[in-house]
């Protein structure tokens, strides 16, 4: 086994588990009406290594929308279908050092990251325009649903069509990055904005769970392969350069202080999700609505501080 004593490593997440509950700082996202409806109470922690051992506590099994944890994955088929180097074409590779939906190009006139909403926006240009032109709005959703659905194990995931429409009533900075991108002829030829916002909030409003979640992350851990189908779902290359940014640029504005302090990469989405990676190791997801100034979940941060105190997954623990 990955981990050998995981009776007692279970029992140490536990306890850390129980330390974070205490927490109450932090408010549930409301820009999103929906989203606001979700208890600040749920607290789920969840744990898949790459050798298929799981240990989940708290609230586990309840749906939420994955928000921003859809983004490395998107980003993971897209270089999968197209390769880096037409992906990065459209897109950088640099932490922006602004907030997720800021309205900013890199001084390429490219979205800084496929991290942040502009460049996911672009990374669902790409899946839509360039990897399957031919296909309908309709065969592209159930394409993409497919893959997240294998990264999970061949789990069926769900979609909340009641977030989807209340995003899309109140997206006008989406709106307006998509213009901005249009403006400075960001996207591939024939795309066409609004399908492709579409999808993209509908990427954002699939259903998961914190425990399907966190196989998603054992799949990235184990380099593509899905731990529990052992299915390859992704490139070993792809997912490099999915765990690349989730390190740089996957905390929002927090990025560079969580690489610091914790060292493993990460990505957190409004509705309080947090997709952690460890390497070779295990998936980790971490979901309580509460979210810091920064936009990520309160109780999914200080899980990550306390875990890294207590083990040396940090990047750097091993020198
Ligand atoms: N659907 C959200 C948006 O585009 C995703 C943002 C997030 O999770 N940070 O605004």
């Amino acid at each position: 086994f990955i981990i050998p004593e995981f009776q007692d490593f279970c029992k140490d997440i536990e306890e850390i588990y129980w330390k974070c509950k205490d927490n109450s700082n932090g408010k549930v996202a409301s820009y999103i009406p929906q989203l606001k409806r979700m208890s600040p109470n749920y607290w789920g922690v969840s744990v898949c290594t790459i050798d298929g051992q799981r240990f989940s506590l708290g609230d586990v099994s309840i749906p939420f929308t994955i928000q921003s944890c859809n983004k490395p994955l998107t980003y993971g088929i897209a270089l999968d279908l197209l390769g880096s180097e037409v992906v990065h074409s459209y897109v950088g590779q640099e932490p922006s050092g602004r907030n997720f939906n800021e309205l900013i190009l890199d001084h390429n006139k490219k979205p800084h990251n496929p991290m942040i909403n502009a460049g996911a926006i672009m990374v669902c240009a790409l899946l839509k325009t360039v990897a399957g032109p031919e296909m309908s709005l309709a065969e592209k959703f159930d394409f993409t649903m497919n893959y997240f659905e294998r990264l999970a194990g061949n789990e069926d995931l769900g979609f909340n069509n009641a977030v989807f429409l209340s995003e899309r009533e109140c997206a006008d900075r989406n709106y307006a990055l998509g213009f901005y991108m249009r403006e400075h002829k960001c996207f591939p030829e024939n795309c066409k904005l609004k399908e492709c916002l579409d999808f993209y909030f509908q990427c954002c409003s699939l259903e998961t769970s914190c425990d399907q979640l966190a196989v998603m992350g054992s799949t990235l851990a184990n380099g593509g392969i899905c731990p529990l189908s052992e299915e390859k779902v992704l490139k070993p290359e792809s997912v490099r350069d999915v765990l690349s940014l989730m390190h740089s640029c996957g905390m929002y504005d927090y990025s560079g202080q969580f690489a610091f302090k914790v060292g493993v990469p990460a990505k957190s989405g409004v509705s309080g999700g947090m997709l952690v990676v460890i390497p070779n190791v295990m998936g980790i997801c971490l979901w309580s609505p509460p979210l810091d100034a920064l936009g990520n979940s309160c109780r999914g941060v200080q899980f990550c501080e306390e875990l890294i105190k207590k083990f040396n997954f940090h990047r750097y623990d091993n020198l």
